[in-house]
């Protein structure tokens, strides 16, 4: 589903990214995990291109971005479409409602008709426990239920894979564990999902593959009981010395 070759990203003469090779299935969910600084959400940003890497290819499906070579503005909204970001700071619309924000994409990109948007945005938010939230504005939600509405937003895009940049690093300690149910639930739908995360519960109960990120760098990847049981990489055991 997605394959990543030797993947570069230079802020100026800062290298952030030197070179990330990466195969992901299709139903996949694969954790990234690493110190700050790292290069994890630079990588998560590459993959849509919302950041524009400086080498490499990125195949998601059937398209392939070689950003050695221009491409034009509509390649990149086309590369785009298949996959959606969930942001840290969940980035909803203030003056819309819940069900207005899930609608904005499939209306105004996707141009779809209204009813027929917000028929399937009501069951999005429905699937994300937030049937009686619909016509809420984010200011009366919580921080957990903006999050879960942004993730029916992402979803209302009907991307072929999600990507999630720290989701939950902005709550408050007891909304954490409703939007980790909610993906968790995605993933065991086998939605394919990339998550750079520092909740290493969700890690070790979730992913099909952790990658350990370092210096932008892959420093180490396998399936989560070998990697947080067993690191191989002095580098990994360090840093889940440090944090557990
Ligand atoms: P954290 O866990 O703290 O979010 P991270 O592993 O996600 O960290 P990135 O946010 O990808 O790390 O940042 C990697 C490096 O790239 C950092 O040194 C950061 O300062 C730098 N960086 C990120 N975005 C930019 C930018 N737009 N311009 C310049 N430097 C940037």
């Amino acid at each position: 589903m997605i394959s990543i070759r030797n993947l570069h990203k230079k802020f100026g003469d800062l290298e952030v990214l030197k070179g990330i090779d990466l195969d992901v299935q299709k139903g996949q969910a694969v954790v990234v995990i690493g110190p700050s600084g790292s290069g994890k959400t630079t990588f998560l940003r590459c993959l849509n291109i919302l950041e524009t890497p400086s080498a490499g290819t990125v195949t998601i499906d059937e398209q392939t971005a070689d950003f050695s070579k221009p491409f034009s503005k509509k390649q990149v909204t086309s590369f785009r479409k298949q996959s959606a970001m969930v942001f840290q700071h969940y980035n909803l619309f203030p003056h819309m409602t819940a069900i207005e924000n899930v609608m904005e994409g499939p209306v105004i990109v996707q141009k779809q008709n209204k009813a027929d948007a917000r028929k399937k945005a009501a069951q999005l938010l429905e699937k994300v426990g937030l049937g009686d939230k619909m016509d809420f504005y984010p200011f009366q939600l919580s921080g957990g239920q903006q999050q879960r509405v942004g993730i029916a937003r992402a979803l209302a895009l009907e991307p072929k894979v999600m990507l999630f940049d720290e989701p939950t690093s902005a709550l408050d300690p007891e909304l954490v564990g409703e939007v980790l149910q909610v993906m968790k639930d995605l993933a065991s739908e086998g939605l394919t999902m990339v998550v750079v995360t520092h909740e290493m519960r969700f890690a070790k109960g979730v992913a099909d593959e952790v990658l350990f990120m370092d210096g932008g760098k892959i420093v180490e990847r396998g399936r989560p009981e070998d990697v947080f049981n067993n690191p191989k990489e002095a580098r990994t055991r360090q840093f889940l010395n440090l944090i557990e």
